[in-house]
């Protein structure tokens, strides 16, 4: 069984200090500007898209040479400004126990599908006290030009490196927003949505995910509907 995670607002939150790294480098790479991400969605998107977006709401040209410079000096700025602020990214309630009983059955396998950037969403996880090399099987922002095409990425992944399938049907995407929810169907997933971004329980039940949680606590609860997802 393959239990996909989303990182912001799921496995923890960085209180901003994501989005402030983000306008730093943009700062930074033109001329000190400053860049507003007002209108922007944010939750539950890929960085990628969110990077074009702002550059088009400034009138800026969106090419790929931009994009790399801005991947790289995004990076620098949020590894730094984690750095300086110890404990800036929190664990998002029992996710450390839950993880680590997900580990304990070696049928399981933890994965990553997610917004971020591959060394971004490193750095968070690493900064949230995790080791990011639990999540063997995952697929990043550049992976896809969509947060739909992303479970479909981890599978092809999941194929290459045990050699078999993993059945969409018993893989689970776990995250905060309904576009998570609505990755995990498009590929045939089930999904998980858990209330400790920025929505709230009745608004991701209106996105009829296969569970919604308020958040990760319950272990035991989890685990019996793991068991009762896969029969
Ligand atoms: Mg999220």
């Amino acid at each position: 069984m393959l239990l996909l995670f989303d990182i912001d607002g799921t496995l923890l939150r960085t209180q901003g200090v994501g989005v402030a790294a983000m306008a730093e480098a943009l700062r930074e790479l033109h001329d000190g500007r400053e860049f507003s991400f007002e209108g922007v969605e944010i939750a539950g998107r890929l960085d990628t898209l969110i990077w074009r977006d702002v550059m088009s709401r400034h009138g800026l040209e969106a090419s790929a040479e931009l994009h790399d410079r801005f991947r790289c000096a995004y990076a620098r700025h949020l590894e730094r400004r984690l750095a300086e602020s110890p404990g800036v990214a929190r664990l998002m309630p029992g996710v450390p126990a839950l993880l680590r009983a997900l580990r304990a059955d070696s049928r399981r396998h933890l994965g990553l599908v997610t917004g971020n950037y591959g060394e971004t969403g490193r750095l968070k996880i690493r900064a949230s006290g995790l080791d990011p090399d639990q999540f063997t099987i995952n697929a990043f922002a550049d992976d896809g030009p969509d947060r739909r095409s992303l479970p479909g990425v981890a599978l092809r992944r999941f194929r290459e490196t045990h050699g078999r399938d993993a059945s969409a049907s018993t893989t689970v995407v776990i995250g905060d927003t309904p576009h998570d929810v609505d990755c995990a169907r498009a590929s045939g997933c089930l999904a998980v949505a858990v209330a400790t971004g920025d929505f709230d329980r009745g608004e991701l039940e209106e996105h009829r995910p296969d569970l919604v949680l308020d958040d990760l606590a319950d272990t035991a609860a989890f685990l019996r509907w793991l068991e009762s997802a896969r029969a």
